[in-house]
């Protein structure tokens, strides 16, 4: 595909680009796993419009209480601005974060699913609006089986040279996507290649979302077979991790095999794989 194509060779171009983003101060925050119950993080999210509302089917996960005073809010609330991405995630024992950027692929996202329910667990994707706008059962699917959907941009451009106007277009329209198909606001931010400013930072707060990077990289995206897909994420594999993987952007076949290979491994090394909480 053309497309893929594309974003293959902004990839490569940008490789130093996410290396950095990867590679920068630690930035654990005081965040907080979901603990047992592995709900997604979604305790003072807005109610879909009427619309969304009959887009989706009943999810147990919709459909529990709001905390808080009970009235739901139009918007996530404005977070405090960071000046780096959340890179890993305090909490206790042995828990990590599986995430899945640049989807939904309807070639590959249906796959991921499947494993991940397999097993029953969940997992955070950060999509692009441009791919959710088109595979929209696919968050459905995503908010019945209680996985957490993030902001990756609409059209997954470097962010770093775009405007602050453009910038805010990019989230802001995925933001509206993910609330249609999802059902909720996203409550996280992931930014291409992993390059972030304080353009960024500032509109993901005033948008409500936090910026989640992440701590080890399959990868994947450049196919380098699914063993070492598979070796360089159990290798990688400690508590607090979070793990970047793709299931858009090409021929991500790799990325769900290796998942059936090492998800039931690190269930096995008795980690606990969940998805983020907002504290
Ligand atoms: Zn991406």
């Amino acid at each position: 595909m053309q497309k893929d194509q594309l974003l293959m060779r902004r990839r490569a171009l940008l490789a130093g680009a996410a290396a950095l983003g990867a590679a920068g101060a630690a930035g654990t925050a005081g965040l907080l796993f979901s603990g047992s119950s592995d709900t997604p993080a979604r305790s003072g999210g807005p109610a879909p419009g009427p619309q969304a509302r009959s887009a989706l089917k009943p999810s147990a996960y919709r459909l529990q209480p709001l905390t808080g005073d009970g009235a739901p809010r139009a918007e996530p609330g404005p977070t405090r601005v960071r000046h780096e991405p959340i890179l890993r995630i305090s909490g206790r024992g042995r828990t990590m974060l599986l995430t899945f950027d640049d989807g939904p692929d309807p070639r590959y996202t249906p796959h991921i699913l499947d494993t991940l329910a397999k097993y029953d667990v969940r997992a955070t994707f950060f999509v692009c609006g441009e791919m959710a706008d088109w595979n929209r059962d696919l968050l459905a699917r995503m908010a019945d089986e209680g996985h957490v959907v993030g902001n990756h941009t609409w059209s997954h451009p470097l962010l770093t040279q775009l405007t602050r106007r453009r910038i805010r277009s990019e989230m802001e329209r995925t933001s509206d996507v993910i609330e249609k198909a999802y059902g909720e606001r996203p409550l996280w931010f992931r930014a291409p290649y992993g390059a972030w400013n304080r353009a960024i930072f500032q509109l993901g707060a005033e948008m409500g979302m936090e910026p989640l990077a992440w701590t080890v990289d399959s990868l994947d995206w450049t196919t380098p077979g699914t063993g070492t897909i598979v070796d360089r994420i159990e290798s990688g594999a400690a508590p607090g991790v979070v793990v970047l993987s793709h299931d858009a952007g090409g021929d991500r076949s790799q990325s769900v095999r290796a998942l059936r290979k090492y998800l039931p491994q690190l269930l096995d090394d008795g980690y606990h794989l969940t998805v983020p909480r907002r504290s």
